[in-house]
């Protein structure tokens, strides 16, 4: 491999770049917009477009595209050509400061959940400058905000970037209160880590259902598959080996820090870990991650599955949004840190996230919600649908006797008060054991864990921002009204502990006894999309993210239309997937080896009655079974042809979960039986051991 030096960020027009070709005044100016935020004069933004053009076309680019993330959840990049002509046929390469400041793509075909009739296809990207400017396949790519006409979000940057604002607004004031000054800015960071399924391109191309939905809607269980638990942290095969070297090359290039990758516990899943940033940049790097895993795999003729779920009975893949708050001067927030003041900061800020995780627990839950999600949360494999927080005995201890006014450790026979006394020092170690809380608390940061592995982190990280913004707000609110600061500090703690402790649990959470446990203690058990999406338009949720204009009440709306419609769309699909393998290769199969069978019980009796037991029970076992299937196939199109009359889309998505999705379940259990039975020569699909250990 190349020198790693040499090849990182040397596709993004990054900090370095930028001090060497832009003229000083310049660049101190767009430092002052990218650090403090400040707006950008026009002026500066052409000389930036100048240098950012001769620097690409350097690198070999032609073209351009305002890069976003539109509402789908991919992202979305249209190309434009630096070319611009001039008289004589001539041609130029220009690049305007207006160009790079604003798009006008063709928003059309884009999701907006009403906010924009289709006629008005107008949109307008705005470059972030927070984001660096990037090449990838010879286009410079500029990180945008996608918005519409009138100025409602289109896409997941523009919240992010405002529930920033938010928690950045409310985390100086709680600051100021403790008599730091220093701050300028304080930002969130965010590193994810990534878990993914690598197939070999022939067997994926075998299987109509991933290609058409992304999971195996059919497939019997494999004799093995991860009871051993042999493939966790294992060797790494020669070939994806190969593969990831290739990957951490192309991240790199990019300025995406792939830190740490190793085998998951199913059979070919694999992690991935990027070093943490700020969140916006983050975000970004995570949709770039996703989009280079699959087209290396690619070029490595396997296929990079991204999926939930991809088969069933196997862990499916996660996504784990490690969160934390910094100051621009390089504190974190979430650090217990060494003195007594440094605690009492670190205390106040996590009471802030625990209230947060308690009160918008619904909003947590929503922003992991997909179809493909609903099959790993409450599995095996990941956390319930029940959102908790996991701190560790040390600092629940702790809360504790603060909560309870009763002494804190052994030694000390003193109470625990806040500003005067050290806290103990918190091994990391000892906070990173529970991996079944979908909420944990890992020593200076929280680790989430309900996020699927093809969402965006976009929409995590606005709830978070956001609902520990609101609490910072409400904390500064009473601290600032307070004659004696540090009394008030105590007792807003006590307050807060009491009132929301019923969100920590370090227990397993895992077991069926903390669901009932959860459900007394009042927190709320949203099991599936159609379940928890209606709380994203509740009267508390909309005066959170409009407060703190995040989002407009329209944009929530919009937001909750286009999630449910998608999670309608997702199952349609996977329904007339299921029908159309059935109809077309599983039950002409089964019908043709039924044949097979019956000419050799034919065979045998004319050669003079020899046994044919074997064959005759086969024969009416799978027989029976077939038309089993094939009744179950008319009751699934039943189901999707209900469906069309079906026009609320709340009770649309419910009808989907209830009828439709249990009509899947249903029929599938037949094929899959069906599946043991019939030889591997006279069956239409690739079986699960042949995806699961495609990749030698
Ligand atoms: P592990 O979870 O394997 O023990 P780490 O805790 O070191 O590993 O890191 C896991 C992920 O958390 C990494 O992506 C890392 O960059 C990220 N991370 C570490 N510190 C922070 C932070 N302050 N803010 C956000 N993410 C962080
Ligand atoms: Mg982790």
């Amino acid at each position: 491999m190349s020198n790693m030096s040499e090849i990182f960020g040397s596709n993004v027009f990054g900090d370095s770049v930028m001090q060497q070709r832009l003229p000083k005044e310049t660049y101190k100016a767009l430092q002052r917009t990218i650090k403090d935020g400040r707006s950008l004069d026009p002026n500066v933004a052409t000389v930036v477009a100048n240098a950012m053009k001769d620097w690409a076309i350097e690198k070999g680019a032609t073209h351009y595209t305002h890069w976003f993330q539109p509402l789908s959840g991919l992202s979305a990049e249209k190309h434009d050509s630096f070319i611009t002509p001039i008289s004589d046929g001539k041609v130029i390469m220009e690049f305007s400061g207006k160009e790079l400041i604003q798009g006008e793509p063709d928003a059309s075909s884009f999701p907006s959940g009403g906010l924009r009739a289709t006629f008005e296809a107008r949109g307008y990207t705005a470059w972030d400058p927070t984001s660096y400017a990037f090449i990838k396949d010879g286009v410079l790519c500029i990180p945008t905000a996608f918005c519409s006409y009138g100025g409602e979000a289109l896409d997941k940057k523009t919240p992010l970037l405002r529930s920033m604002q938010a928690i950045n607004k409310q985390a100086l004031r709680v600051l100021k209160l403790f008599g730091n000054t220093d701050a300028k800015s304080v930002k969130t960071t965010v590193g994810p880590e990534q878990e993914y399924f690598l197939i070999d391109e022939d067997v994926y191309n075998k299987r109509k259902d991933l290609i058409y939905t992304g999971r195996t809607l059919f497939g019997a269980k494999p004799p093995k598959g991860q009871e051993l638990e042999d493939h966790y942290f294992g060797i790494i095969k020669p070939r994806v080996q190969a593969f990831m070297n290739d990957l951490n090359e192309e991240l790199w290039k990019l300025g995406i820090l792939a830190k740490t990758e190793h085998n998951e516990v199913a059979p070919a899943q694999h992690e991935l870990a990027p070093v943490f940033t700020t969140t916006n940049i983050a975000a970004d790097h995570n949709q770039l991650t996703m989009e280079i895993m699959q087209k290396v795999a690619k070029k490595h003729h396997m296929v990079c599955l991204l999926h939930e779920k991809p088969f069933a009975g196997v862990n499916g893949s996660g996504k784990h949004n490690n969160w934390s708050v910094s100051t621009d001067t390089g504190v974190n927030l979430l650090n217990p840190g060494d003195t007594p003041y440094e605690n009492a900061q670190f205390l106040l800020f996590l009471c802030a996230v625990i209230k947060a995780v308690d009160e918008y627990q619904d909003m947590l839950r929503v922003s992991v919600a997909s179809a493909g999600n609903d099959h790993r949360l409450g599995a095996n494999e990941a956390p319930p649908a029940v959102v908790s927080m996991f701190l560790g005995t040390e600092l629940t201890e702790v809360l504790e006797a603060i909560e309870k006014d009763i002494p804190y450790g052994s030694k000390e026979k003193e109470l625990l008060k806040i500003g005067v006394h050290t806290l103990p020092r918190f091994p990391k170690d000892s906070t990173d054991r529970n991996r079944t809380s979908p909420f944990a608390f890992t020593g200076n940061k929280f680790e989430f864990r309900m996020l699927g592995s093809s969402s965006s982190v976009s929409c995590t990280n606005v709830v978070l921002n956001t609902a520990v913004a609101e609490e910072l707000k409400q904390f500064a609110d009473t601290l600032e009204k307070a004659d004696d600061f540090e009394e008030a500090l105590h007792e807003l703690i006590k307050k807060t502990i009491t009132d929301h402790k019923r969100i920590i649990f370090n227990g397993n959470g895992y077991d069926d006894a903390w669901i009932a446990e959860a459900e007394k203690r009042g927190l709320l058990n949203l099991r599936t999309t159609p379940d928890c999406l209606p709380y994203s338009v509740s009267d508390k949720n909309i005066k959170l993210f409009t407060d703190h204009k995040v989002y407009s009440e329209t944009e929530m709306r919009a937001r909750y239309e286009i999630l449910s419609e998608s999670y309608c769309k997702t199952l349609n699909i996977e329904a007339l997937t299921m029908i159309d393998m059935a109809k077309k290769d599983y039950l002409p199969a089964v019908s043709k080896y039924s044949h097979e069978l019956s000419d050799t019980i034919i065979a045998k009796a004319a050669c003079g009655d020899i046994d044919s037991t074997y064959e005759k029970e086969l024969l009416a076992k799978i027989s029976k079974l077939n038309t089993a299937a094939y009744k179950k196939v008319q009751k699934l199109e039943e189901a999707t042809l209900k469906a069309k009359e079906i026009d609320d889309t709340t009770e649309l998505s419910m009808f989907y979960k209830d009828s439709v999705f249990a009509a899947m379940s249903k029929l599938r259990i037949t094929v899959d039986e069906l599946e043991t039975m019939v030889p591997a020569a006279s069956w239409p699909y690739p079986s699960y051991g042949d995806m699961l250990f495609s990749v030698k």
